[in-house]
């Protein structure tokens, strides 16, 4: 696949609907210069929940370190030691979270979609976000406040994290047709080699 015809999933998690964020978060990849390939809004089960994050085999592990490297980083004692006991217990929490209202699917398209997104959406760890981030911006959960509550942490949105990723989860919460194919208008200018056609 070229690369300007790269997806990505994004989810809108169940807070940023409840905070009155949709239009705010679309927005954001709207203007960078996405395409939006499908759109809908659905109320997840927990099994589907477990199935997106188990898409990665990697996940647990990677998630695990981070949780802890986190903990670390601002010299406070993770919950856990062990990467996979601290990803188990986050599944757990992240299955009620994901489920618990409604989100809105999308898939955006275009050049580095992918790493794009991820860099529009901001660090796991609304403390620790960059500002100008969506995270960042617009929430201010924490490890330490999310893990003293037993709850997921609180970040407004999913987004993939490699285009493997991306994939996997298209195909999870979309269907072939679902993903829709057309162009628009401003591709010839984000992408023509020439930028010729615009003087008459
Ligand atoms: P990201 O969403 O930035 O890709 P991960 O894939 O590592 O982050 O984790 C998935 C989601 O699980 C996060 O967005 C967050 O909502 C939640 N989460 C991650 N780590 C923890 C943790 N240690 N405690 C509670 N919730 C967590
Ligand atoms: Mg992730």
């Amino acid at each position: 696949m070229k690369t300007k015809e790269e997806k990505t999933l994004v989810i809108v998690k169940p807070d940023g609907i409840q905070r009155s964020l949709i239009g705010e978060i679309i927005k954001r990849y709207e203007r960078v210069g996405l395409k939006l390939a499908a759109l809908k809004m659905v109320v997840s089960t927990e099994e589907l929940i477990e199935k997106h994050y188990s898409s990665d085999s990697n996940w647990r592990i990677k998630n695990g370190e981070k949780s802890i490297k986190s903990y670390r980083d601002k010299g406070l004692k993770p919950p856990t030691e062990d990467p996979m006991e601290m990803s188990g217990i986050t599944l757990e929490k992240l299955k009620k979270y994901m489920s618990s209202g409604p989100v809105i699917c999308m898939v955006w398209q275009g050049a580095h979609a992918v790493e794009i997104v991820r860099k529009i959406t901001g660090g796991t760890e609304p403390l620790t976000s960059d500002v100008g981030t969506i995270r960042g911006d617009f929430v201010l959960d924490s490890y330490q406040i999310s893990d003293t509550d037993g709850r997921a942490v609180r970040n407004l949105i999913h987004a993939s994290g490699s285009i493997e990723e991306a994939n996997k989860e298209i195909a999870l919460w979309f269907s072939k047709e679902e993903t829709l194919c057309y162009s628009l208008v401003q591709e010839k200018i984000l992408y023509d080699i020439n930028l010729d056609g615009i003087l008459e």
